[in-house]
């Protein structure tokens, strides 16, 4: 989220939407045509005063059918992840993206990116997390408003306005995939070393704005 000073200020006067609340008006969307085939939303899981915020891409089959964010193998991988950063899985809050399943777990389309994330804005506002971690190409360009991949901002500490955001590949694209795997639990390691730093800053990380 690409915040000016002056916007930033604006959002923390913003009146927080409540979560309950969100989750309600996510649930009755359908202001994109994701509506159509899915069996129902997904719109997040965790600690509403995490400290950490996980965005990914959005819901596949499982998520779809359990309405929770990375359950199956990735989500069983994520929680090994957040283990290596010194986080539990109820410690975080894990959201997407899309708040629908994409049928045939295609890339979401910019139209659906434009109607879905004023949710995950709202979300963040909320939660007011102090870290948001982006899991893949499409949060870390959505968050950081940047055509830069995630192969270059892997790994580098980020900021949005008052948030300090770091992107890490997407679980599912490591779990056949040696190489991004080793990347991905370094990353998480460092994700690990940023959290108990005094100032929120690993000198392993760096950093850009
Ligand atoms: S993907 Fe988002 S915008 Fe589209 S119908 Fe679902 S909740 Fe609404």
């Amino acid at each position: 989220m690409d915040m000016t000073s002056s916007q930033t200020n604006a959002a923390r006067q913003h009146p927080h939407i409540p979560l309950d609340e969100l989750r309600a008006q996510v649930a009755a969307c359908r202001q994109c045509p994701l509506c159509e085939g899915r069996t129902q939303t997904v719109f997040g899981v965790g600690n509403p005063e995490a400290r950490v915020l996980i965005v990914g891409e959005a819901p596949g089959k499982n998520e779809d059918l359990q309405g929770e964010p990375f359950v199956g193998a990735a989500g069983k991988y994520l929680n090994e992840l957040l283990a290596i950063a010194g986080l539990a899985r109820d410690e975080v809050f894990i959201a997407n993206v899309l708040k629908c399943r994409p049928p045939s777990n295609r890339d979401p389309r910019p139209e659906e990116i434009q109607a879905c994330t004023p949710f995950l804005r709202e979300q963040t506002r909320t939660i007011d997390p102090e870290f948001i971690v982006t899991l893949g190409n499409f949060a870390t360009k959505f968050i950081l408003k940047t055509d830069v991949g995630i192969t270059r901002l892997h790994g580098t500490l980020q900021r949005a306005g008052r948030f300090k955001v770091f992107p890490i590949f997407h679980p599912a694209a490591a779990l056949y995939d040696g190489k991004k795997r080793e990347a991905l639990e370094n990353d998480f390691a460092t994700l690990g070393e940023l959290l108990s730093a005094p100032d929120g800053r690993a000198a392993t990380a760096s950093s850009s704005s």
